[in-house]
C-alpha cells in the first residue's frame, strides 16, 4: 500500500481505474489510492491480456508491442485492456493522439514524495503556493512550451541510472561548450510552435487551418533544429513523411488562413481545379455584372445608377430619388431611403444567384479540401509525436546549458559511492533572488572513505541552516536529472530517495495540525530510506515542546544512524544534541561573527555551535532595545538559576532538557515514539509492526 500511494502521489492522477476485487482482496491498496481521483472499478475479466494485446495492436496499428518494450503476454497487457476500452468509450473521439505508452518505472527514478517536492519548493513555493521562487522558475530556460512541459517532468521524475544521467549531461555539455550552437538552437526553437497540443487538436478534429500552418511551419523548422543537433528521427521513414504533409499544407493552404472554415480564404488557387474554377466563376459573374451596370447606365440614361449589396436586399440598384422616375418598368422598387431609392430587375437576381451560389460552392469545396488535408496529418501523427517528442527533449537539454551558462554551473561527477561532496555550493533560487555576489557559498563533504554520512547542523536562527540543507537537496536532485549544478565542483553519489522535512513551525501557514504531520512525515522516512538515500530534516521535533521535541529529535537520529545510514543533513536549534557525538555523525554549524557585532556569515562550518542568540536576532530585527536589554537580563537570571555557566561574558543558552552524552533510554524511545504517533492514522498492520518493535527495545 505505501508503494502504490507513494507512486499515486507523484503522478497525481484525476482518475483511476482498478479492479473491483482490489476493495476485498487488497483493502490497503484500494485505501491508498488518491482521495481527490475519481475511482472507475471494473470487474476482474475486464483485465485480459489478450484482449489488451488486440485492443492495443490494433489502435498502433502494429502487430507487436516490442517497440514500447512489452511482449505479448507481459502483464500490463491487463490494464490496458481496460485502459484503451475505457479511452474509447469515454473519450469523444477515438484517442487517436495518444502514440505511445511509458512505463513509469519506479525504479527509473529517485523518488521524491510529496512533503519534499513541497519542502523543496520545485514546482510552488511554501509562502503562497505561487510559482514564484520555485526551482522550476529557475530551471526553466526552454523556449518552447514543450520544453517547459519536460523540465517539469525531469525535476519530478530525476534519473536513477548513471549511464542515463551521463547521456544527458553529454548532451547538455556539448551545447555548454559551443555557444554559437546554443544560441542558434534557441533561436530555431523559438519559432517552433506547440506541436503536442496542435497534436492533440489534431487528435479529436478540433485544429482549424492556422493550426496546421503552424504545424507546417514547425515540421520545417523542427528539421533545422534536428539537423543543427545532428541528430535524426529513429524511424527512417519519419522524416519523409513529415515533409510531405509540410508540403501537402504547404501547397494547399494560404499563408495565413482564418481559424474559421466558414468563409472560405483557406486553400490556395491552383490547389484544386474545382475550387479554381468556382473562384473564376465568382470573378466572372462579377464581370458580367459590371458589364450589365455600364449597360443600364447607357440605356438609362443616369450616370449615378449604382449596384449595392445589400445584407436583407442582395443585389439593388440604387439611384438618386430626383432620378428614380427616370427608369423603364422593368426596375421593381424594392426600398425608398430619404434620398435614394432602390431597385431590383430579373437579370439582376439572376446575376446575383449566379455570385451567391458560386461563392458558396466554393466555401464549401474549401471545406472539403481543408477536411481532407487535416485527415492526412491525423495520419500522420505517430510522426509528428516522434518529432514533438525530439524537440520537447532538445529545448529541455539547452535549457539546462542555457542555465549553467548563465548562472556559471559547472558538471558535477555521478558516483556510485554514497557521497556529496559540494565545493562552493548554492541554492539555486536564493542565489538567483539576491543581488550578484551576495550569496554565500559553502562546502560540504559526506560519505566520503566512511566518513560520518549524517551531519547534525546547528546554529541560531536566520544564519542559514535551511538554505544550506536545501541547497544540497537541490543540487543532488538536479544532478540526477543530467542537469549542472551550482556549484564550483561537486560528486554526488547515486541516490534512491530524496527526503526532505521541515519542523512544524516553519509550516504553520498550512493551517494542518502540523505537529501531527510533521511526525507522520518522520515516521514515513523512517520507515522508507535507505542507505542510498538523501535525507534533510530541518528542526524536526519543533512543533512540540521543548523536551518531547528534543526526544523525538533525539530518537530520530539516533534510528537514522543506527538503522538507516542514509546521506542526512539535520539543523537543529536543540544545541543538547551536538553533544551526542555518535559514531557516524559530525557537527556543523553556521559562523557567527561576534565582533564588534554579532554577524551571520551563513558559512557552514565544522563544529558545534555555541549557543542559539535568540536575543541577538531580536535585536537584530530592531526589536526596540529596551526590550532586548530586559530579554537579556532574564535570560541570565534563568540560566543562573538553572546552574548554567554563562558563556562569553553573556550566557550560553541550554534548555533544561534530558541528560547529555548517553543516548536515550529504550522507555524513553518508546515513551516518544507513542507520544508521535496518532493511532487512527495507522494501519492494523504498521500498528502492529509499532508494537514488535517497542517489545524488541524494552
Ligand atoms: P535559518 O534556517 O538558519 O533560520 P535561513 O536559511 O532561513 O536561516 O536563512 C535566513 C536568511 O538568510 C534568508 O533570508 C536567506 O535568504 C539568507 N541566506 C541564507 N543563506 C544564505 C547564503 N548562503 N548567502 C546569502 N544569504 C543567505
Amino acid at each position: 500500500p505505501d508503494a502504490v500511494a507513494r507512486h499515486l502521489s507523484r503522478i497525481a492522477p484525476r482518475e483511476v481505474l482498478v479492479q473491483e476485487s482490489l476493495r476485498h482482496d487488497r483493502p490497503g491498496c484500494f485505501e491508498a489510492l488518491p482521495e481527490h481521483a475519481v475511482v472507475n472499478t471494473f470487474p476482474e475479466w475486464a483485465f485480459d491480456r489478450a484482449l489488451g494485446l488486440e485492443r492495443v495492436t490494433g489502435h498502433f496499428g502494429t502487430t507487436t508491442l516490442a517497440a514500447f518494450e512489452v511482449s505479448d503476454d507481459d502483464p500490463v497487457l491487463a490494464p490496458l485492456a481496460v485502459l484503451f476500452a475505457y479511452l474509447s468509450d469515454n473519450a469523444r473521439h477515438a484517442p487517436v493522439h495518444v502514440d505511445s505508452i511509458r512505463r513509469a518505472d519506479a525504479e527509473d527514478f529517485v523518488i521524491l514524495d510529496d512533503a519534499t517536492g513541497r519542502n523543496l519548493e520545485l514546482h510552488r513555493n511554501i509562502r503562497d503556493n505561487g510559482t514564484a521562487y520555485t526551482l522550476f522558475s529557475i530551471m526553466n530556460r526552454s523556449c518552447t512550451a514543450m520544453g517547459a512541459r519536460t523540465i517539469r517532468r525531469w525535476i519530478s521524475w530525476p534519473l536513477r541510472d548513471a549511464e542515463a544521467i551521463r547521456t544527458r549531461q553529454n548532451r547538455v555539455t556539448r551545447l555548454y561548450r559551443d555557444q554559437t550552437a546554443l544560441y542558434e538552437v534557441r533561436s530555431l526553437l523559438k519559432r517552433c510552435f506547440d506541436l503536442e497540443r496542435l497534436i492533440g487538436r489534431l487528435g479529436v478534429e478540433k485544429a482549424h487551418p492556422k493550426d496546421l500552418v503552424a504545424i507546417a511551419s514547425t515540421v520545417e523548422v523542427g528539421a533545422a533544429v534536428l539537423s543543427s543537433q545532428r541528430d535524426v528521427l529513429h524511424d527512417p521513414d519519419a522524416q519523409s513523411r513529415l515533409d510531405e504533409i509540410r508540403r501537402l499544407i504547404e501547397s494547399a493552404l494560404v499563408e495565413e488562413p482564418p481559424t474559421l472554415l466558414t468563409d472560405g480564404g483557406i486553400i490556395r488557387d491552383g490547389y484544386d481545379e474545382r475550387l479554381d474554377a468556382l473562384r473564376e466563376l465568382s470573378t466572372e459573374s462579377s464581370t458580367v455584372l459590371e458589364a450589365y451596370l455600364r449597360e443600364q447606365r447607357e440605356s438609362t440614361g443616369i450616370s449615378s445608377l449604382k449596384v449595392r449589396h445589400n445584407r436583407v436586399l442582395g443585389y439593388v440598384f440604387e439611384v438618386p430619388a430626383t432620378q428614380a422616375e427616370k427608369l423603364p418598368a422593368s426596375f421593381v422598387r424594392r426600398q425608398s431611403l430619404a434620398n435614394v431609392e432602390r431597385f431590383s430587375t430579373e437579370r439582376l437576381a439572376e446575376l446575383e444567384t449566379a455570385i451567391v451560389n458560386a461563392a458558396e460552392e466554393s466555401v464549401e469545396r474549401e471545406r472539403e479540401l481543408f477536411i481532407a488535408v487535416r485527415q492526412r496529418c491525423v495520419e500522420a501523427i505517430p510522426y509528428l509525436s516522434l518529432l514533438a517528442h525530439y524537440l520537447a527533449d532538445i529545448d529541455a537539454l539547452q535549457s539546462l546549458s542555457w542555465l549553467a551558462t548563465e548562472f556559471g554551473y559547472v558538471q558535477p561527477e555521478i558516483v556510485e559511492e554514497p557521497v556529496i561532496e559540494i565545493e562552493a555550493g548554492r541554492h539555486p533560487v536564493v542565489e538567483a533572488n539576491l543581488p550578484a555576489g551576495e550569496f554565500v557559498a559553502n562546502d560540504l563533504s559526506l560519505g566520503l572513505d566512511q566518513s560520518p554520512r549524517f551531519a547534525l547542523v546547528t546554529g541560531p536562527n536566520m544564519a542559514g541552516k535551511s538554505t544550506v540543507l536545501r541547497q544540497t537537496a537541490l543540487i543532488v536532485l538536479m544532478a540526477h536529472m543530467g542537469s549542472f549544478v551550482p556549484a564550483s565542483e561537486a560528486r554526488i553519489g547515486l541516490t534512491d530517495r530524496i527526503f526532505c522535512r521541515v519542523g512544524a513551525s516553519d509550516n504553520i501557514a498550512r493551517g494542518e495540525s502540523t505537529f501531527l504531520v510533521e511526525m507522520v512525515e518522520t515516521a514515513n522516512i523512517l520507515r522508507n530510506a535507505t542507505a542510498t538515500s538523501v535525507v534533510i530534516m530541518d528542526e524536526v521535533g519543533r512543533g512540540t515542546g521543548t523536551r518531547d521535541g528534543l526526544a523525538i529529535a533525539r530518537a530520530t537520529i539516533e534510528y537514522l544512524l543506527a538503522n538507516v545510514e542514509a546521506r542526512c543533513l539535520f539543523a537543529t536549534h536543540y544545541h543538547e544534541l551536538t553533544a551526542l557525538d555518535a559514531e557516524g555523525m559530525v557537527n556543523l554549524s553556521m559562523a557567527v561573527d561576534h565582533a564588534p557585532d554579532i554577524v551571520f556569515l551563513k558559512r557552514l562550518v565544522p563544529g558545534a555551535s555555541d549557543r542559539s542568540y535568540g536575543v541577538d536576532v531580536a535585536r537584530l530585527a530592531g526589536v526596540p532595545p529596551a526590550v532586548v536589554e530586559r530579554a537579556q537580563h532574564l535570560l541570565e537570571e534563568i540560566e543562573r538559576a538553572a546552574g548554567l555557566p554563562p558563556a562569553r561574558g553573556e550566557s550560553d543558552h541550554r534548555e533544561p532538557g534530558l541528560p547529555q552524552g548517553e543516548l536515550f533510554s529504550p522507555p524513553d524511545i518508546v515513551t516518544a515514539e507513542i507520544r508521535a504517533i496518532s493511532p487512527d492514522s495507522l494501519s492494523p498492520r504498521e500498528a502492529l509492526d509499532l508494537l514488535y518493535r517497542w517489545k524488541e527495545l524494552l
